[in-house]
């Protein structure tokens, strides 16, 4: 274990059957169809590395980067696109990849802006989900798994940039949040 971290909230087992159980989940519910993932950097990197090795049906990739909460760990409730798509999502089926919902004002923001770029079909998976916290109502359809209102890091998730490269979700030692 990383000396930073106090504890381990998902291993890596944990996160692999779920991972795999969602890209059954997706590749059934969309069989026949071609999907366009859109993964939000950077934070969902990974996840969406693991999940689409998971899908069988034809799958394409395209990514967006967003502002989220600069440098510390309460959202500012502000989003501004910093990287937006290569190319138009118009007539596709896309699946939105995020690596967590919190207040849920990143993904409003999101699903508003791309729903006007008129998909065919537009969902949202998220490797974790923190219910407590949500101040906006999004309809997310894939969740990897809820979690506790903590403040996680590990499988992409960063804290200042940091600890992205952890393979499980982990809590750090309160001192290193200070
Ligand atoms: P929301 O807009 O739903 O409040 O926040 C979404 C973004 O906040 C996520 O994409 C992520 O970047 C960040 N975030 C929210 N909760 C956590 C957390 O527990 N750990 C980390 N590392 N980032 C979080």
């Amino acid at each position: 274990m990383h000396p930073d971290v106090q504890k381990i909230m998902l291993s890596e087992e944990e996160i692999k059957d779920r991972v795999q159980g969602l890209g059954k989940q997706i590749s059934e519910e969309y069989q026949g169809e071609e999907i366009l993932v859109i993964g939000i950097l950077k934070g969902a990197m990974i996840f969406l590395a693991d999940l689409v090795r998971n899908i069988s049906i034809p799958t394409y990739f395209d990514f967006m980067a967003v502002s989220s909460y600069g440098a510390g760990t309460e959202s500012s409730g502000a989003v501004r696109i910093l990287k937006d798509l290569d190319k138009s999502i118009e007539g596709r089926h896309v699946i939105i990849v995020e690596d967590i919902v919190d207040t849920g004002l990143t993904l409003k923001y999101l699903t508003e802006n791309l729903q006007a770029r008129n998909p065919a079909s537009l969902k949202i998976c998220t490797l974790l989900d923190k219910p407590e916290r949500r101040t906006v109502n999004v309809n997310v359809n894939y969740v990897g798994f809820s979690v506790p209102n903590e403040f996680v890091v590990g499988f992409g998730l960063d804290f200042n940039e940091r600890y992205r490269n952890l393979p499980y979700i982990a809590v750090l030692k309160p001192e290193i949040y200070e």
